[in-house]
C-alpha cells in the first residue's frame, strides 16, 4: 500500500495505475484487458477464488484439455454460469453434442457473454468472455447447428453448471 501512496503522491490517479497494471499483466492475446468490467478483482484474489485450472482458463486465456471436461455429459435441464462468479452464460436447451471434446452451445443467453477478437497462435478466432468479470470462456466458430450457425466452443473449466432451472430465457 506503501506503493500506491506514493504514486497518489505523485499525481498520478489510482484509475490510471490500475490500468497500468492490468497491462502488465496482460499477455500479448489478451485483448479484452483494456476494457473495463462490473467485477475486477486483483490476480491474488482470483487465485484464492478459483482452482489452479480455472485460474488458468478464465484469467491466462487457457484451453482445457479435449475431453475432459465433465459437462461434455451433462445433459439434464439447468443453466452453465460463470465460474468466476455466478453470472448464467448459457442455457441447457442451446447445448448439443459437437464431438470436439468441448462443451458446446449454439446461443448465450442475452446479455451474458462478449467478444473479442482473438490473433493467438496465427489465427484470427474470436475470443468469448464473461461478459461481467471478463474471464476467458472459449471460442465462437461459423459452424454450429440452426438457428444461429454458431458454435459456442466453452471451458467446461470456466463454467460451472445450475441443475433444476428452466435454463433461463431463450
Ligand atoms: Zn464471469
Amino acid at each position: 500500500m506503501l506503493n500506491r501512496r506514493h504514486f497518489a503522491l505523485a499525481g498520478i490517479s489510482a484509475a490510471a495505475l490500475a490500468a497500468a497494471a492490468r497491462l502488465a499483466i496482460a499477455g500479448p492475446s489478451e485483448k479484452t484487458a483494456a476494457t473495463t468490467f462490473e467485477v475486477t478483482k486483483s490476480e491474488e484474489e482470483w487465485k484464492k477464488l478459483l482452482t489452479s485450472e480455472q485460474y488458468y482458463v478464465l484469467r491466462k486465456h487457457g484451453t482445457e484439455r479435449a475431453g475432459t471436461s465433465p459437462l461434455n455429459h451433462e445433459k439434464r435441464k439447468g443453466t452453465f454460469a460463470c465460474a468466476g462468479g455466478d453470472l448464467p452464460l448459457f442455457s441447457s436447451d442451446t447445448k448439443y453434442e459437437s464431438g470436439t471434446g468441448w462443451p458446446s452451445f449454439y446461443r448465450p443467453l442475452a446479455n451474458a457473454v462478449g467478444t473479442s477478437t482473438d490473433k493467438s497462435f496465427f489465427m484470427s478466432r474470436t475470443e468469448v468472455h464473461c461478459r461481467r468479470c471478463g474471464g476467458h470462456l472459449g471460442h465462437v466458430f461459423e459452424d454450429g447447428p440452426q438457428p444461429t450457425g454458431l458454435r459456442y466452443c466453452m471451458n467446461g473449466l470456466a463454467l460451472k453448471f445450475i441443475p433444476g432451472s428452466a435454463g433461463g430465457p431463450a
